[in-house]
This record gives C-alpha cells, sequence and structure tokens, in this order.
C-alpha cells in the first residue's frame, strides 16, 4: 500500500532521516501517523513556543513559580499531552509512539526546551500506567488526560523518583540496594501511608496525579521499592518550594512533601516490591531514548540561531563566508545527525515492545467492550485483585521478553547521553563563536547553553548512563527482571 501524499514538511522529515523513510515504504499508514504527530509538534513549536522562548525564560528568572495556562491550554489544542494515551482510548499512543515522541519532542525542544521538558512531563509520569501493571488506571486517569485536553483544560502529570539523599542511586540497583533512602511508605489498614520528600521533580507543582516510587522498607530499599499513584488532592500531600532554574525554567522542578499521605492499595502500580523493574528501568528504557531528542533539538536550535547570525555582516564581512565558519557548520549538522540516528535506532526498537503492548488485538478487544463495563465494580476489584495482577504480569511477560527489555535499556542509556553531551558541546561552541554580542540569536544560543547542562543531569547523569550501557553490554551485570506472576 502507498502512502498518502506527505506535506511538505513531512518530504523534508523524511529527506532528513531515510530510515523512516524506508519504513514507510512497509508500513505508509504507520509511519505518517508518526509523522503527523511531528508535524503538530513542529507547528505548536513555530507558533507558540519559539515566540515566546526568550519571554518567559527571562519572566521566569524573575517569578520561577510563574505558570503559563494558556501556553498549556495551546499545548492540548495540539493533543500533545494524549501523546502517550493508547489510542485504544482516544490517545495517539499507537505503534510508532516512541518515534513519533522523539521526532515531536526534538520539534518541540528545537524551539524551547523548558516548554518542551513542561509538555514532556506529563508524558514521563503516565509511562508507570502504560506498563499491564497500569492497566486499572487506564479507564480512569489516562481517560481524564484526554477529556482534559477536549475540554481545554489539561491533566497534567509527574514523576517522582528522586529524593534528596537519593538521586543516581534509586536510577539502578546495585546503587538502590545500598541507598539511603529517606521516603518511607507503611503499609496500613486498605493501603500505605507515604512521609517523606521527593525534590527536582518537573511539573511536580501543577501535576494532578503523580507516579512516586517509594521503599516500603528503608532498609531493604530494592526488594520493597515500589510505585505508587499519588492524586494532589490526597490529604498530607504538599509542595513547600519550587527551585530557581538555571535553565528549562519554564518546566517547574519542584520539592513534594508527604505527611502521612494514605495511598489506597488499589493505587500500587503492579506488585509491592517491583518498582525497580517496572518503575525505573522499564520506564527509563523508554523515556532515554525522547531525553536525548530534547538534546539533538536543543542543538538544532543552536544550528539555526548560529546559522541565522553567520549570515548576516558583521564589520563589513558576513561569518558565513569563512571557510572556519563553514567547517564549524558541517560539523555540527554531522553530530546531529549522528545523535538522530542512535535516538531513532533506540525510537523504533522500543517501538516493537511498546507497540506490541499497547496496540496488540488482545488489547484491542479488552478496550472493545463498553467502557461502562470497564468501569463496572466488579471488572475494577478483578483488575485490582490477585488474579487480575497475576494477568497483568502473565500478559508482559508473553509480550515482552527480558532480553529484549534490557538491551532497550542500553540503546536508551547510549542515545540520552550521546546526544546530550553532543548538545552541550555545539551550544558551548556556538557561543564562544558568537562572541559578545547583543544579537537576539546569541541570546538564544546563550538559552539554550543553560536549557542543555540539565539534560546531561536528569533520567540519570550521563555517567550513570554510561555506567549503565557498560554493564549491560560489555559486563551483564544489569538485566530488567520483568514481574513474575505471584
Ligand atoms: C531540573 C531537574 C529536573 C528533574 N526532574 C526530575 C523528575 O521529574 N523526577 C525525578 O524523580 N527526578 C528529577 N530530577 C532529578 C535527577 O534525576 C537527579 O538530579 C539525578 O538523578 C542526579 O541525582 P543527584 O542530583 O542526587 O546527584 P548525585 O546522585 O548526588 O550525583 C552527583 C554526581 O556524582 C555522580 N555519581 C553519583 N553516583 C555515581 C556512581 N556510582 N558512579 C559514578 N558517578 C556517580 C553523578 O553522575 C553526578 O555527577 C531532576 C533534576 C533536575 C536538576
Amino acid at each position: 500500500m502507498k502512502g498518502k501524499r506527505l506535506t511538505a514538511y513531512g518530504e523534508r522529515l523524511l529527506r532528513e532521516t531515510p530510515v523512516l523513510e524506508t519504513l514507510r515504504e512497509l508500513d505508509p499508514q504507520g509511519v505518517d501517523e508518526a509523522l503527523r504527530i511531528a508535524e503538530s509538534c513542529s507547528e505548536f513549536a513555530r507558533l507558540y513556543a519559539e515566540p515566546r522562548a526568550l519571554e518567559l525564560d527571562a519572566l521566569m528568572e524573575r517569578d520561577p513559580e510563574y505558570f503559563d495556562r494558556d501556553l498549556v491550554r495551546a499545548a492540548a489544542k495540539y493533543r500533545l499531552f494524549s501523546m502517550v494515551v493508547p489510542t485504544v482510548l482516544g490517545g495517539l499512543a499507537g505503534k510508532y509512539m516512541l518515534t513519533a515522541a522523539a521526532l515531536g519532542i526534538e520539534e518541540i525542544c528545537s524551539a524551547c526546551a523548558g516548554i518542551g521538558n513542561m509538555i514532556a512531563a506529563t508524558g514521563l509520569g503516565a509511562c508507570p500506567l502504560l506498563t499491564p501493571g497500569g492497566m486499572p488506571h487506564w479507564d480512569t486517569v489516562l481517560h481524564e488526560i484526554v477529556e482534559g485536553e477536549r475540554r481545554g483544560e489539561p491533566v497534567l502529570m509527574a514523576y517522582a523518583i528522586t529524593e534528596p539523599s537519593a538521586g543516581t542511586d534509586v536510577e539502578e540497583p546495585h546503587f538502590l540496594a545500598k541507598a539511603r533512602i529517606g521516603m518511607e511508605a507503611r503499609r496500613v489498614r486498605g493501603g500505605y501511608l507515604l512521609n517523606g520528600r521527593k525534590c527536582f521533580i518537573s511539573g511536580g507543582k501543577e501535576a494532578k496525579y503523580l507516579t512516586v516510587c517509594a521503599a516500603t522498607d528503608r532498609d531493604r530499599p530494592l526488594e520493597t521499592w515500589t510505585v505508587f499513584l499519588v492524586s494532589r488532592d490526597m490529604e498530607g500531600f504538599s509542595v513547600p518550594r519550587v527551585e530557581r532554574k538555571m535553565g528549562q525554567r519554564v518546566c517547574h522542578a519542584a520539592e513534594l512533601l508527604f505527611e502521612n499521605v494514605f495511598v489506597p492499595e488499589e493505587n500500587v502500580i503492579g506488585y509491592e516490591g517491583d518498582g525497580m523493574p517496572m518503575g525505573i528501568l522499564s520506564i527509563m528504557a523508554a523515556s532515554r531514548g525522547p531525553v536525548g531528542a530534547v538534546g539533538t533539538g536543543i542543538a538544532r536550535g543552536v544550528l539555526k540561531n548560529f546559522l541565522s547570525w553567520a549570515r548576516r555582516k558583521r564589520g563589513g564581512k558576513k561569518p558565513i563566508d569563512e571557510q572556519r565558519i563553514q567547517m564549524e557548520i558541517a560539523d555540527m549538522a554531522a553530530s546531529i545527525q549522528e545523535c538522530r540516528g542512535l535516538i531513532l535506532d533506540h525510537s523504533l526498537a522500543g517501538d516493537k515492545i511498546f507497540g506490541s503492548l499497547l496496540v496488540n488485538p488482545m488489547m484491542k478487544a479488552l478496550f472493545a467492550l463498553p467502557r461502562e463495563l470497564r468501569l463496572s465494580k466488579p471488572y475494577r476489584s478483578f483488575l485490582h485483585s490477585r488474579w487480575g495482577k497475576a494477568a497483568s504480569a502473565r500478559l508482559l511477560r508473553l509480550l515482552v521478553s527480558e532480553e529484549d527489555m534490557t538491551r532497550l535499556l542500553a540503546l536508551a542509556s547510549l542515545a540520552k547521553f550521546a546526544s546530550t553531551d553532543m548538545a552541550m558541546g555545539i551550544a558551548s561552541r556556538a557561543l564562544q563563536l558568537m562572541g559578545p554580542d547583543d544579537s537576539e540569536e546569541r541570546r538564544r544560543v546563550e538559552k539554550c547553553y543553560r536549557d542543555v547542562k540539565v539534560t546531561q543531569i536528569y533520567e540519570g547523569t550521563n555517567q550513570l548512563n554510561r555506567l549503565t550501557y557498560f554493564m549491560i553490554e560489555h559486563e551483564g551485570t544489569l538485566r530488567v527482571e520483568l514481574p513474575r506472576p505471584r
């Protein structure tokens, strides 16, 4: 089957990414869907993110708590929060969910990485719900995201794993085993009481729902690490402060305080104690590639502004007429293209896994049942029961292999550290070449330089990502172990 005629945007994108052009020959419908999502992101970037990037950056330097609700509503018009909601629920996450997300995030971040991260924070928060253990919440929380977008009142989410005493330590099993964990989830009748703090949580201030990882026994954090779904209106939950940020200012980094927050049993995602494989490793296996795309997006933004700066006359000459500048531009373009390749390697491998989870016939059959039935008490009680949890663990093991998930984590880490280090290098080099200059282009590149630093830190520092890659590919000491039915 031939694909439909492409828009000018689609044609350009395929020219830049030959692997997608080849894939389109085999699966025109699937690839065209991903291109449409990327094109929406590109339009949002051009009409909303780029024109406001410098203004919002300056505004939020003065007032780090400012939140631009209109911008979030505009993103909802483009359905950017539904990018992680499965198509069976009316969202956009289909067969090429990760590829579409990577292309789309790159587009938005080429205009403003802070706005990109503000949008992506909801996707990251929703990720743990996309695992079979999160299925009981598809018809409630994920449905609400789609409905919120329709109403023009987006429902935001955030993902909280970092604690003041444990950052890198919670992102890798060997480290978590020895980590000093501050937050605790104590088992009580009907659920758990959460006490402690999480810090640096992107989007945490405005999120209506949060997926939170915590240990049920602080002396055995690895064995008892568990994913909880928390709603911001739960008693005892508060956001005492947000950070004053150097870059990506549009996206708040919040501290979260939990004081005897009661979380009911039904809000445990999957099994208690499966937080490392299902709340960290599988999530990072999906999300670190798109963080790499934040890097390529920022690098593209740098290159675009550097080109425009170089084409204007300075002291009677255009920098772009000098061969040394032409070679710099060629080097920047080569590095971006190289990293895009790594990101696409990751996203296409990931789509084989997550595509099979989200759009397989079994899932379609389940969601063909009337919604009233899916919301009925017996149906939901089954999903939350031991049998329901065992069925979802079996489904996961049937559709996904531990080898594939482990390999995906290695590809994700590689794409993440290589692309974000590359972007840091390009931003630094361009800024140095532009020198003292008060042009808008230089100010945008300076913002990129500040925005890119945190991409080397979040989703696991680049040091950790290098170690993760090494442990998987060269040492064989790290492996994603999927939950077993209990
Ligand atoms: C702006 C921002 C947004 C964030 N958003 C989120 C979010 O949404 N959700 C969330 O949960 N977290 C978030 N984080 C937290 C982020 O993931 C952590 O900051 C990160 O994991 C590093 O942890 P840390 O800050 O405690 O540094 P540390 O773990 O203390 O690391 C400090 C340095 O030591 C190195 N290091 C540590 N251990 C090792 C080791 N064993 N071997 C080699 N080097 C090591 C690190 O690589 C790093 O260079 C965010 C952070 C920032 C700054």
